[in-house]
Parts: C-alpha cells; sequence; structure tokens
C-alpha cells in the first residue's frame, strides 16, 4: 500500500523486508575475537608407526611390552629385545620426527646391551614430550604363533602406560597369530606393529 503521507507512486518504498529490500543487515562481529578462540581451535595432532621383528631363540627370556613370559625360547636382541616395545618407541619417535630407536640407542654402545626396553620407552616419551608434544593414545599389535597373549594384556597395557606417564585407558595391546604362515608362524621370530598419536602441548 502506497503511502500517502511520502507522496506519489515514486516514493514508494515497501514498509517491510520483501523480495530481498532492505537488505539484510550485516551479521554482527562475534563478541569473542578470533585471535582469542585460535589456540583452542587450531592444534596439531602427528600419528607415527613402528614396526619391529626379533628373531626366537633359546637360552634368552622372552619380554614383551615390559612383561616377563615363561616360554622355552626368547628373544635375541642387544637389549632385552622387548619387540613390542620397540615398535611403540619407533611410532612415537615417527610422530615427533626425532628419527628411530636404532638412531636413539645404537646396538654398537655397550650402554644399552640387554637394557630394559621400557627404560627406553621412558626415555622416548620423554624426548617427546621435550619437543612439545603430548601423547594422546598408543595402539599396539603382536604377531605371533605362541605363547597366548590375552592373559598378559592388562599387565602391558599397565607397564606401557606408566613408562610414558598416560592413562591406561590410552593404550591398547592386542595379538594376532600369522595362521602358521612364514617365520613368525613357524615360530621362527615374533614381529610387532605400533601407531600413536600426539598432540601439540598447549
Ligand atoms: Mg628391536
Amino acid at each position: 500500500m502506497i503511502d500517502e503521507r511520502r507522496g506519489g507512486a515514486e516514493n514508494f518504498r515497501p514498509s517491510r523486508s520483501i523480495f530481498g529490500y532492505p537488505p539484510p543487515k550485516k551479521p554482527e562481529r562475534s563478541v569473542l575475537p578470533i585471535p582469542f578462540l585460535l589456540p583452542f581451535l587450531s592444534f596439531a595432532m602427528r600419528i607415527g608407526f613402528g614396526f619391529d621383528i626379533h628373531r626366537l631363540v633359546p637360552d634368552r627370556r622372552l619380554i614383551l611390552c615390559g612383561v616377563p613370559f615363561h616360554h622355552p625360547l626368547g628373544l635375541l636382541g642387544h637389549s632385552d629385545a622387548d619387540v613390542a616395545t620397540h615398535a611403540l618407541c619407533d611410532a612415537l619417535l615417527g610422530a615427533a620426527a626425532l628419527g628411530d630407536i636404532g638412531h636413539l640407542f645404537p646396538d654398537t654402545d655397550p650402554a644399552w646391551k640387554d637394557a630394559d626396553s621400557i627404560r627406553l620407552l621412558q626415555i622416548v616419551a620423554q624426548r617427546v614430550h621435550a619437543a612439545g608434544y603430548r601423547i594422546e593414545n598408543a595402539d599396539v599389535t603382536i604377531l605371533a604363533e605362541s605363547p597366548k597373549i590375552a592373559p598378559f594384556v592388562s599387565a602391558m597395557r599397565e607397564c606401557l602406560a606408566t613408562a610414558m606417564d598416560i592413562p591406561v585407558q590410552a593404550v591398547s595391546v592386542k595379538a594376532t597369530t600369522m595362521e602358521k604362515l612364514g617365520p613368525i608362524g613357524a615360530k621362527e621370530g615374533i614381529a610387532a606393529q605400533a601407531v600413536a598419536l600426539l598432540a601439540e602441548s598447549c
């Protein structure tokens, strides 16, 4: 309807917003400035993968994720040859781009002869923290035909979590056989894979 008080039709302006007129108001600026929110919104997550394999031999203790097993064979290596902990160390180092376990603890160094691999994991976790990262979670898979791993999984998770100083809920340990295929299936060795997730420390 034409408002007679405004004059003729040439001065017509609709009193309500129809057909996009008048244009909608610009949205008001956020109460919180974006730079204030950035530290909470942008944080880097980094993933790392580790793999290791050791040969099974007589007259060696078998230790997996820091837990000793009663087993006729043990893993051969310069340290205690805890293959699962070694894979986890490499996953953490890989996520932080800090090299690998062989670089950090060379098997030519007598200091690491028969070393407790859980102690190596503690050192790796400290290096990761010092580089500005927080360990979010880790997942380890052991590939072994024997022994049975399942009864020891809780103790293994506890041991790894304590070494990394993170909650046990953030650590997973799983095991699988190789269905008697290949050298692992023939009980010539045990292998392990691990993934770890890091977040930048705030
Ligand atoms: Mg190794």
